[in-house]
């Protein structure tokens, strides 16, 4: 009887050991479930609705090089396995393990029929934990305690023919789900940027593996093309992070660069421990935190969504964000803490926002990042250290990614891009200031101090 494999975030053939080992079990059925009342609110954003769409038609296209087929449904992910499994007769679902909540109830649910494999991590976040086996809070000792499980297991070869079953379950046809936004169409920014799918991952590996000993240097320069940009194919698993490892291996001094991957291993890690990380603060002191909310709160997140807030390197993290899915991660630090401190809004928010827009939308990375950059968090730095947006403009160079992304500062000098009020060159069209440095700044650290402890 046929084998199901279970696709999620993990769309590939290359080292993806739950499809070898239905292959290795006997006839397989490529299945993936879109399934958008499981995740409850974190259900899958828009921006990441578009990658999909084109994930599966190229993971589609791969199986049925090897003569198989990807079978599509739409439902709830236990009822709709189980009702394939009686359709099917087939005797198993195997899976690669993942650590968002949702996803791991649903394979407690199916434990009886269930077969997962490692496949989605340096390791499993579960064995890097401290002496008395609580898993690690701060990012430094985590790094530290993984070391005894380096290097990672070698990437796995893809199955060379799939054996398919005497009949096919019906399949849902992908046009059909709807995952590309229709009017207006605001994803024609993504096509510059992106090819989704796994041939496309393995190209940007192999072309990031020459920078990879320049990353050290360049990766804060919003300016320039420091970082490999693979965040989106390691969320959506199409290609495997031991294998962007491995790439590594004979290139130079890659060790800033591998610290960055173990990041998503670490924040699997937090988000097992703390299943409510991306709704509940990190430091329950902060549940008494005074955020602003009313009319004018809402009218400056607006703002800040529509990277009109008058800070030049805030706008062109937000602007490139809406038009091409993705912020470089400097710039998603500074835009970040301007919201939660200049105004004083609720991380969550943006954590919101950040969800539908990030084509590389990430449950754990994404809770963890901003609760990091707020000061909530379990492994965050205090609140009332405040980053300054203007001075890391100017100290990280942002002055051509500014100019590529602000249309109306596009002809402005270095002297005058960062700060363009201060220096009297703000165009008309170009908002003024939102609320001044040092004003933002007190306001977020007298509320700061009205939690005890900190500010
Ligand atoms: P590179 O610098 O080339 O890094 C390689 C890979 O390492 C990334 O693709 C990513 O998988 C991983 N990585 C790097 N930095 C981090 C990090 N700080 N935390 C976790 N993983 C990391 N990343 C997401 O993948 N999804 C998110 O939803 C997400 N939300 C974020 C929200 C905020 C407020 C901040 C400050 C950061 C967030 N990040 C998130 C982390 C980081 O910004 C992105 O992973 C990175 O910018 C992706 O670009 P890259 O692939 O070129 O990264």
């Amino acid at each position: 009887s046929p084998h199901i494999v279970w696709f999620r975030q993990d769309l590939r053939l290359h080292d993806q050991p739950a499809l070898l080992a239905a292959a290795q079990a006997g006839t397989v059925i490529p299945i993936y479930i879109l399934d958008d009342e499981t995740p409850g609110d974190w259900r899958m954003g828009a921006a990441q609705r578009w990658w999909l769409h084109h994930s599966l038609a190229s993971l589609a296209k791969d199986l049925a090089a090897l003569g198989s087929r990807l079978i599509l449904r739409r439902g709830p992910v236990v009822k709709t396995l189980r009702a394939v499994m009686a359709e099917t007769g087939a005797e198993a679902i195997h899976a690669v393990r993942h650590y968002e909540p949702w996803w791991r109830a649903a394979e407690e649910e199916l434990a009886d029929v269930l077969d997962l494999e490692d496949g989605n991590h340096l390791a499993r976040p579960e064995w890097v934990t401290t002496g008395s086996g609580k898993p690690f809070r701060i990012y430094s000792a985590f790094w530290k305690g993984l070391q005894s499980h380096m290097p990672p297991g070698h990437p796995l070869d893809p199955p060379e023919a799939l054996d398919a079953p005497a009949d096919w379950p019906r399949s849902e046809a992908l046009a059909d789900w709807d995952l590309l936004p229709t009017r207006p169409d605001w994803s024609t920014g993504f096509d510059a940027d992106w090819t989704p799918g796994e041939a496309a991952a393995r190209e940007r590996v192999a072309n990031f593996r020459l920078r990879a000993s320049a990353y050290d240097s360049a990766r804060n320069l919003p300016s320039e093309e420091g970082t490999s940009r693979l965040s989106p194919h390691l969320h959506f698993g199409e290609v495997s992070v031991r294998a962007v490892w491995h790439s590594l291996d004979r290139h130079g001094d890659t060790e800033t660069y591998r610290k960055e991957l173990a990041w998503r291993d670490f924040t699997d890690g937090v988000v097992m421990a703390l299943p409510d990380y991306a709704d509940c603060n990190g430091r329950a002191a902060f549940d008494r935190m005074p955020w602003r909310g009313g009319r004018e709160a809402q009218a400056d997140l607006k703002a800040w969504k529509a990277g009109r807030t008058g800070y030049p390197i805030v706008d062109a993290g937000m602007r490139q964000l809406w038009a091409t899915g993705w912020m470089h991660n400097r710039v998603r630090m500074i835009a970040a803490s301007f919201l939660v401190k200049h105004l004083l809004i609720d991380w969550r928010e943006g954590e919101r926002w950040f969800w539908d827009c990030l084509l590389d939308a990430d449950y754990g990375n994404n809770a963890v990042n901003w609760q990091w950059v707020a000061g909530t968090g379990i492994d965050a730095n205090m609140f009332g250290r405040i980053m300054a947006p203007l001075s890391q403009s100017e100290k990280f160079d942002a002055g051509d990614y500014i100019r590529q992304w602000v249309g109306e500062l596009s002809h402005l000098p270095d002297a005058a891009i960062h700060d363009p009020e201060e220096a009297g060159r703000r165009p008309r069209d170009y908002p003024a200031k939102i609320i001044g440095h040092r004003e933002g700044r007190e306001r977020a650290l007298a509320a700061g101090k009205t939690i005890r402890g900190e500010g």
